[in-house]
């Protein structure tokens, strides 16, 4: 591939928002949101990789580095062709991914990362409750036993936070996690529209 693709980062622990205001910063026009979690969840649960996904999400585990790398390159490509994420005048902002320091660095030959939105929460039992509450609203079952949350936000701290240290410091910018939703938007948008903008400045549109 010639160009990678420009792209921000949308991290933190389970519970803390990424998908929320995933979805909000998607509907910004420049803005494409590109979530790992619902990439694995509208796989149909019969096929080889969906049993595969079932299989590792119910026990809060993640998929095998090899197997989400090569689907999340499929879905980004598919996503291309039908021209619903143009990569020339999109920031894409991925959520989910990349969660293992591996993932990180195989896709470092696919995304040229502009910046890092970290979303941090001061009190990690908010996110126990917010996990709660979501897995009862959305019928999630990795979310449904505390267990399988306790063990979601372990390989968090064990395999997700380092990935962090696999960038400039520079990149990375803390957003207060608690909040309406419109608040922590506020204060993601504060550390995005500037990258925004220079990153369409650095693009032919
Ligand atoms: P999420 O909605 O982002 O919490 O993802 C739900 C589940 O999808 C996770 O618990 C993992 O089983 C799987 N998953 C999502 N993204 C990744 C990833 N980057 N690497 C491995 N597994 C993932």
């Amino acid at each position: 591939m010639s160009e990678r693709y420009q792209a921000i980062l949308l991290f933190g622990a389970p519970g803390a928002g990424k998908g929320t205001q995933g979805l909000l910063l998607g509907n910004i026009p420049g803005f494409f949101h590109m979530s790992t979690g619902d990439m694995f969840r509208t796989l149909d649960h019969h096929s080889e990789v969906g049993q595969l996904f079932d299989q590792y999400s119910s026990r809060g585990e993640l998929v095998p580095d090899e197997v989400t790398i090569k689907m999340w390159r499929e879905y980004v490509h598919a996503q291309t062709v039908l021209s619903l994420y143009k990569s020339h005048s999109d920031l894409l902002c991925l959520d989910g991914i990349p969660r293992t320091v591996a993932q990180t660095q195989a896709m470092n030959e696919y995304i040229d990362v502009r910046g890092i939105i970290h979303l941090v929460a001061s009190n990690p039992e908010e996110m126990v409750t917010r996990l709660q509450k979501r897995a009862i609203e959305q019928k999630r079952v990795d979310d449904a036993k505390i267990e399988v949350i306790r063990n979601r936000l372990n390989i968090y701290e064990r395999e997700t936070r380092p990935v962090l240290d696999q960038f400039d410091p520079s990149l990375i910018h803390e957003v207060n996690a608690i909040g309406t939703p419109a608040e922590v938007l506020g204060g993601i948008l504060r550390v995005l529209a500037p990258i925004q903008a220079a990153a369409h400045s650095t693009v032919p549109n």
